[in-house]
């Protein structure tokens, strides 16, 4: 008996010394959940961020010049905001360089200012991704890494997110990914306009030449192809605006000949050009009031795609000096042409039946026989 009610007592003494253990870890339960005790307010506001006057008491801003006091009161400070170079695609489009932040005016000019980096560079770079938002760009031969994005102060501008600053652990290579048909259309349109015969091969060289870059045969093809096309869309377009040209020729020089001569074709297709005449009024003016009776005429090649011949008829002022009165462009140098030119002229200088003037030529061809049939 003795020993149950001892043992009972113990049992009762242990569940007293367990409740009371629970209460105290709850209660430290809850002093941690912050139901008991009210936190500090530091502990509250360190949870959303610093507040900027303890941050400026801690010092803990990179970007803070210091602390201000005036009459006591501290002053709240500021983020200092960086300013990033825009790039100038006119002066440092000669050598690019590449760094974090750089600014670009648009989307184009950054893809051409990393184009030219590539050439300049002899680095082989590919795009990794490129959309309206994005465009990051690595190294074929290395890790290097560039990305990019809209400039947020600019909504038209682009400006370099991210960069590997060094780019010296690859070769200098000959290939370059980012050169493109249209690239190559832009590079050669002037001169393919110039020569409309020039070889893919010379395209090819002048690029080893020039960039010290090596392009495929079939991409010279290509972009010839899409530069002859070009070239074609340009003249039709040049040729199209002759007319009201002419029109307003003669309309801002009162007296002035102006004559467009085209080719009647077949049924149904567009009118091909053929001659086109201009004498302006002071000239023609000027000529027969002060000029002695004397013209020169002569003839030379039009070195651009689509040929032809200038004509062109020059006489002598009081000073010895080059006149000139009329030109032409013509198809060709033959008798039709130096005859439908010459009537324009003496009809434009009152030559009548020639009396008293004087022809200087190089014996043109045709010319001789237009000047006896005038
Ligand atoms: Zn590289």
């Amino acid at each position: 008996m003795i020993l149950g009610a001892t043992t009972s007592v113990i049992l009762s003494l242990l569940n007293l010394y367990v409740m009371n253990k629970r209460m105290r870890i709850r209660g430290q339960m809850n002093l941690k959940l912050g139901k008991v005790v009210k936190w500090p307010s530091y502990w509250t506001t360190f949870e959303g961020g610093y507040e900027s006057d303890q941050r400026d008491s801690d010092n803990e801003d990179p970007f803070s010049s210091g602390e201000d006091f005036d009459s006591g009161i501290r002053t709240q400070k500021r983020r200092k905001k960086l300013v990033y170079h825009i790039f100038n695609e006119k002066t440092d489009m000669i050598k690019v360089e590449l760094v974090v932040g750089l600014r670009f005016t648009s989307r184009d000019v950054f893809k051409e200012a990393v184009l030219a980096y590539s050439i300049q560079q002899h680095k082989d770079l590919v795009h990794m991704k490129n959309d309206k938002r994005f465009i990051s760009i690595g190294c074929a031969n290395c890790r290097w890494e560039l990305t990019s994005g809209p400039d947020l102060e600019d909504p038209t501008g682009w400006q370099i997110k991210s960069m590997q600053p060094v780019h010296e652990w690859c070769t200098r290579t000959f290939e370059n990914r980012l050169i493109t048909e249209n690239w190559l259309v832009k590079e050669y349109l002037d001169r393919i306009l110039r020569n409309s015969l020039i070889k893919e091969i010379e395209i090819k060289a002048d690029m080893r030449a020039r960039y010290d870059i090596v392009v495929g045969i079939r991409q010279c093809q290509r972009a010839k192809l899409k530069a002859l096309n070009a070239v074609q869309n340009l003249m039709k377009k040049q040729y199209g605006i002759l007319k009201p040209y002419l029109k307003d020729l003669v309309k801002s020089n009162p007296g002035t000949t102006c004559v467009l001569k085209t080719f009647e074709g077949e049924a149904n297709q567009p009118k091909q050009f053929l001659r086109f005449y201009v004498c302006f009024a002071a000239l023609k003016k000027s000529f027969i009031e002060n000029c002695r009776p004397i013209i020169g005429l002569d003839g030379c090649f039009l070195k651009h795609a689509c040929g032809g011949q200038l004509l062109s008829a020059v006489g002598r002022d009081a000073n010895n000096h080059m006149f000139p009165i009329g030109w032409a462009v013509v198809e060709r140098e033959t008798t039709s042409s130096w005859d439908w030119f010459l009537k324009f002229i003496s009809e434009d200088l009152k030559m009548e039946d020639g009396e008293g003037w004087t022809v200087v030529s190089a014996q043109q061809k045709g010319l001789v026989n237009s000047i006896e049939s005038i």
